[in-house]
């Protein structure tokens, strides 16, 4: 009797094992349909010739019911690949297989019959430029498009990184191969594409999120035939099977977004990395600031370093001023303040005056305000202290109105009345929202056209375009948003950027606040007056002017900044250097979910003790989520923490286990290198 293995689509971990009576060979990597309870469900054959020890189960085994033709065989490196994620990232197999695959059936018939609607528009042809000198060393030393190398472009915002991917994908093409190029969000970056088409003609694909399934499996099969040559995607566009890969490009690396949150939460720039090793091709990562996990990969010699110091154009840098607004406090107390008395308390009189000169100047100004999440910034507005965790170095969060919690380790203690730093402050949370900003702007400013972009406002690709063009139009005088509008943006009238409080992203209770307002702070400054000989004016506004990041964003000095983080994280075994895995838990009723949540500890402390094996790893909480209720759900987490790569994994899936011990009404939820523990 022939057995084989299947993947099949539905929330199982193990691949189930069927009958194999069709005709022909089954295959490694061929679709099929089985009978899955009493459903049909999709699969994929992982292993052709499976052990016939059926005998240690009572199950009856069922026949495969059919192969799926349509769908093409993958490959074994691909396959590989994907049977990586599934353990890496404790995610069921059979769906992430199911990835790989286009939502709809090819289209058959006459092509295009449909009405064409253009997925990538077409743009005027360019030719490349003269490459500068920076250019051409870094092209010379990532050399022959042989095999895997993973490299680092690092290179200030337009010091021509984009000009280096486009060279090499011409001479990966060259070679008769295909390139992918990963990019955070499609939706929110229509320039960079065009500059792809307007180099590679119609031999571009683009698949992303906001596309109909028509046009998604449109592109995938343009992809998979091997039409195109170069698939340029945001994270999912990984699982498109490029059959005849030489070449993957991921810009800005460092980016957040490349992490998907829901379902299988992987890391598109890591799992790129591990795609382009078992393809055999070199992998390139852009980015201004680097993730400090890839950095260290090039410290440690694992990835080539490769650094563009100037940028293309010489002009010059912005002007960066920060204001310390616990001054700006005193003096308002002290009644020496010159400006008008009733700013609200987040604008001080220089970015007052600043945006009023801007304005009577006839240019457009921007004010960014980092996205909190829900978790309040506790800080003293007399001396800008802030209350961080003993254990865990992270910002305490404040639940109810007193209790200062850590939601890593779930360590507790009382806000006081009195500041633990000064004699004379109060530390309270300050709230903060881009609608408030808005309202004090109109009232300040009646004049001025303000619009507010943020994640409410601005959701979908229209938006955004709709957004750029009413900046490019100038019929806007004053943007306010959050950090999502604040890459890539760049506008000709654009001269003055405020950042309202950076304290909020110095605060974020998450062990890289600091890297991401580094990182912030470096985009931010970006912005400014790309186009004026004068150069543009950046406001910082905080009431931690001394704030370490800050000072190296200032001093634009990556690596110092870089030094000083990771020995921050070494000691207390943070990514790089140790590795984290979440463990959510959810329900709509709070018992429980706690009640799963102190099981989850007991299993987890119990297989800890079980095996030496997992003698570092070290359990954290559980403890309640920041964002404690969502969507009528309570939340709880459980932390995981080792030093020793890929063990979490392992011990997560042991972990769980058959889940017969998870409390009815709760679900758990892994989540492997977290990027978000919200
Ligand atoms: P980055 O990706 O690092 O931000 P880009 O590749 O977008 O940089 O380059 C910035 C700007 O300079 C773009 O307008 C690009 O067309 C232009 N540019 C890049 N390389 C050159 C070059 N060698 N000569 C002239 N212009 C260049
Ligand atoms: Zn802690």
């Amino acid at each position: 009797m022939n057995l084989v293995e299947v993947a099949v689509d539905a929330p199982i971990y193990p691949a189930l094992t069927y009958i194999w009576d069709q005709e022909g060979i089954p295959e490694r990597g061929l679709s099929v349909e089985v009978p899955l309870g009493s459903r049909k469900a999709k699969g994929l054959i992982i292993n052709p010739s499976a052990d016939a020890d059926a005998d240690s189960t009572n199950f009856k085994l069922k026949k495969v019911s059919g192969l799926i033709a349509y769908r093409p065989q993958l490959s074994n490196s691909f396959l590989k690949w994907l049977e990586w994620m599934a353990d890496y990232y404790v995610y069921p197999l059979g769906r992430v297989t199911s990835l790989a695959f286009p939502p709809l059936k090819p289209s058959t018939g006459k092509r295009n019959a449909t009405r064409k609607k253009d997925v990538v528009k077409t743009v005027k042809a360019d030719s490349p430029p003269v490459l500068t000198d920076e250019q051409k060393s870094c092209l010379d030393a990532i050399g022959e498009l042989d095999a895997f190398q993973a490299h680092l472009v690092h290179g200030v915002t337009g010091s021509g990184k984009t000009e280096i991917y486009l060279h090499l994908l011409e001479k990966c093409l060259a070679q008769g191969k295909q390139g992918l190029v990963l990019v955070p969000e499609i939706a929110l970056t229509p320039q960079l594409v065009n500059r792809f088409s307007a180099r590679f003609g119609d031999q571009i694909a683009v698949i992303h999120s906001q596309l109909t399934e028509r046009e998604r499996t449109n592109q995938w099969w343009s992809v998979h035939s091997g039409e195109k040559k170069i698939l340029i995607g945001a994270r999912s566009a990984l699982f498109c099977p490029i059959t005849n890969l030489g070449l993957i490009v991921v810009d800005e690396e460092h980016e957040s977004s490349y992490k998907q949150e829901e379902k299988l939460k992987y890391h598109a720039r890591d799992a790129a990395v591990v795609l382009a090793k078992l393809t055999d091709c070199p992998i390139v990562l852009g980015s201004a600031t680097p993730s400090l996990e890839t950095w260290q990969n090039t410290q440690s010699g694992k990835y080539k370093l490769h650094v563009l110091k100037n940028r293309v154009s010489n002009r010059p840098l912005p002007k960066i001023e920060v204001v310390d607004l616990r001054q700006e406090r005193h003096d308002r107390k002290a009644n020496v303040s010159t400006g008008p008395n009733d700013l609200p308390f987040w604008m001080s009189e220089k970015l007052f005056e600043s945006l009023t000169a801007c304005f009577e100047r006839k240019e457009q100004s921007a004010l960014f305000l980092n996205r909190r999440g829900i978790a309040q910034t506790v800080l003293c507005q007399e001396c800008g202290y802030v209350y961080e965790c003993p254990n865990c170095a992270i910002s305490l969060t404040l639940h109810g109105k007193r209790n200062l919690v850590c939601h890593y380790c779930d360590y507790a203690q009382l806000l006081t009345d009195q500041c633990t730093n000064c004699p004379d402050g109060e530390p309270t949370s300050i709230g903060l929202g881009t609608e408030q900003i808005e309202d004090d702007l109109n009232k300040m400013f009646p004049e001025a056209r303000v619009l507010r972009a943020d994640r409410d406002e601005i959701s979908s690709r229209e938006d955004m375009e709709s957004m750029v063009e009413k900046m490019e139009n100038h019929e806007l005088d004053i943007l306010v948003g959050t950090q999502m509008i604040a890459k890539g943006l760049d506008f000709e009238k654009l001269t003055m950027v405020g950042l309202v409080l950076a304290d909020v992203g110095f605060n974020m209770p998450d062990f890289r606040s600091v890297e991401k307002s580094f990182q912030l702070l470096t985009q931010v400054s970006g912005r400014s007056g790309r186009h004026v000989e004068h150069g543009g004016e950046v406001i910082i506004q905080t009431y931690n002017p001394d704030y370490q990041a800050l000072e190296f964003a200032l001093s634009g000095d990556f690596t110092a900044f870089a030094r000083s983080e990771l020995e921050v994280r070494n000691q207390l075994s943070y990514s790089p250097f140790g590795r984290l895995a979440g463990l959510r838990i959810s329900g709509t009723k709070l018992d429980q979910v706690k009640n799963t949540a102190e099981r989850l500890r007991s299993r987890s402390e119990k297989l800890k003790e079980s095996s030496e094996h997992y003698a570092d790893v070290q359990i954290l909480g559980p403890t309640e989520a920041p964002l404690a209720k969502l969507r009528g759900k309570f939340r709880y987490h459980l932390l995981l923490k080792s030093r020793t790569p890929n063990r979490l994994s392992a011990f997560c899936r042991q972990v769980l286990g058959d889940s017969r011990w998870i409390t009815s009404g709760t679900k758990v939820q892994v989540d492997i290198d977290p990027m978000s523990l919200m």
